[in-house]
């Protein structure tokens, strides 16, 4: 069975509203650039917020007061697996090793490096993001830096037609 679409230009701009509420009073702009038209994907409307919600607090979580958070949606140009959409959440904050991108996304890791460890959390919200992602038959991938900040790159496929 095939879910019907929804559109992720609503969905992550409705993820960012919920995540601006703890950014606000750490002064962390979230801003977000995304086409005038929508763009559709097949899913389960709350597992998609869900993978929108938690990269984007984890980008304001792992970001020092008055740092800037960029997320992004754009298209795709159609490659042998068809047209996708693209959800990029782009930061400056404390960065990740090589060695702990490979465990980021087990269920309950944490990074030991101590700016991360200052940090509340369960270590879930990464190995929730890409078992959604998986299902969704998309992709993500991690571009970082200790210090340098952090990029996540979502790619799921497109539901038009
Ligand atoms: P939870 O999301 O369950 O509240 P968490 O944020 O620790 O807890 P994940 O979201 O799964 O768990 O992230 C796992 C680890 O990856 C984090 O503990 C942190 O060390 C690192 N991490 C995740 N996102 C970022 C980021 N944007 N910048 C730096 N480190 C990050
Ligand atoms: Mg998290």
């Amino acid at each position: 069975t095939q879910c019907p679409p929804v559109d992720l230009v609503g969905l992550v701009g409705d993820s960012v509203e919920m995540v601006s509420v703890q950014a606000a009073p750490r002064e962390i702009s979230v801003t977000l650039d995304v086409p005038a038209h929508p763009l559709p994907v097949r899913g389960e409307p709350g597992d998609l917020e869900r993978v929108a919600s938690n990269l984007v607090g984890n980008a304001v979580k792992y970001s020092p007061d008055g740092a800037a958070v960029r997320v992004t949606l754009t298209e795709e140009p159609d490659g042998p697996a068809g047209p996708h959409v693209v959800l990029a959440v782009a930061d400056d904050g404390i960065g990740i090793s090589a060695a702990d991108q490979e465990r980021l996304f087990e269920e309950f890791f944490r990074s030991e490096a101590p700016e991360a460890v200052q940090q509340p959390g369960t270590g879930l919200g990464l190995a929730i993001v890409k078992r959604v992602v998986d299902r969704h038959r998309g992709t993500i991938t991690v571009s970082s830096a200790p210090g340098e900040g952090s990029t996540f790159t979502v790619r799921l496929p497109r539901a038009d037609a």
